[in-house]
């Protein structure tokens, strides 16, 4: 990001750099124009949050390690805003838990998908799936159904950053855990998942590898991990997020 001309002391300068790559998400045809869209959407949230990962978020980014460490075929979905926001903390992060990347857009087009593809190696991943579409997910109509059998279509554990309400509850259908990135926790992409993390994927992405790697360096054993994934409570957490954001807008 070295042709933003904002300084850092400016004091909307994450906002304002994360606009900026979504913008050239945009310009590279990576992001779809909706998903401007969905960023907007994002920020509103996350302005009234403070711009920060409050201690619920936390939480649920530590039991998402968890998840992911436990885990016998974990993947993680990546569309045009995730590729564009965070593409090096999404490869850091599939190293840390060993996990698969798989691209897999709500707009598909050929085009789009390997743009996405090419953009993770340019950012150090080596295999990136999602461009065979060998495997579908029941219950949704057929472009959007599309991923890989051996990567999604076979996932026990799935991180989705910015899934669409449809799709996510057709992937909890499969007997998946899924986890959600989603900065609306009255999003059904929230409410429908196992860990929902309210907080942005710029914020979240690097701190579930930083739990991650805690509980590994901690020596953690399959039962503690076991024990952080069970006490999880998922309505608990949904419950906090709004009661954060209803505080920050009664801030202003
Ligand atoms: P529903 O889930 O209720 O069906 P939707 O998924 O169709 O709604 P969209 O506006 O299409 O709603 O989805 C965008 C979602 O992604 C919003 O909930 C928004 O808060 C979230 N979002 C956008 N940008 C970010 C971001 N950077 N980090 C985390 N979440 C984000
Ligand atoms: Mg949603």
């Amino acid at each position: 990001m070295s042709d933003i001309e904002i300084p850092e002391s400016h004091p909307r300068y994450q906002s304002l750099l994360t606009r900026h790559r979504i913008e050239e998400g945009v310009e590279k045809g990576i992001t779809s124009r909706q998903g401007l869209i969905a960023q907007g959407r994002g920020e509103a949230f996350d302005y009234l949050l403070g711009e920060r990962t409050i201690p619920s978020a936390d939480e649920a980014t530590r039991a998402a390690a968890a998840h992911l460490l436990l885990a016998d075929h974990p993947v993680i979905s990546v569309n045009g805003n995730v590729a564009a926001l965070c593409p090096g903390e999404i490869v850091e992060l599939a190293a840390a838990v060993d996990a698969d990347i798989e691209v897999n857009l709500f707009n598909r087009t050929d085009e789009r998908m390997r743009a996405i593809v090419d953009h993770l190696r340019d950012h150090g991943a080596d295999e990136v799936k999602g461009l065979t579409a060998d495997g579908r997910i029941p219950g949704i109509d057929h472009e959007r159904a599309k991923v890989d059998a051996d990567g999604i279509g076979s996932a026990d554990v799935v991180v989705v950053p910015l899934e669409d309400g449809d799709r996510a509850e057709a992937l909890g259908a499969m007997d998946k855990v899924e986890i959600v990135v989603d900065l609306n926790p009255m999003s059904r992409s929230a409410q429908v998942a196992t860990v929902p993390i309210v907080d942005n994927i710029v914020r979240a992405v690097p701190n579930i590898t930083a739990h991650a790697r805690d509980l590994r360096d901690a020596g953690a054993t399959r039962e503690e991990l076991e024990t952080i994934v069970v006490e999880f409570d998922a309505d608990a957490a949904l419950e906090a997020a709004e009661r954060a954001i209803r505080a920050g807008a009664d801030d202003e």
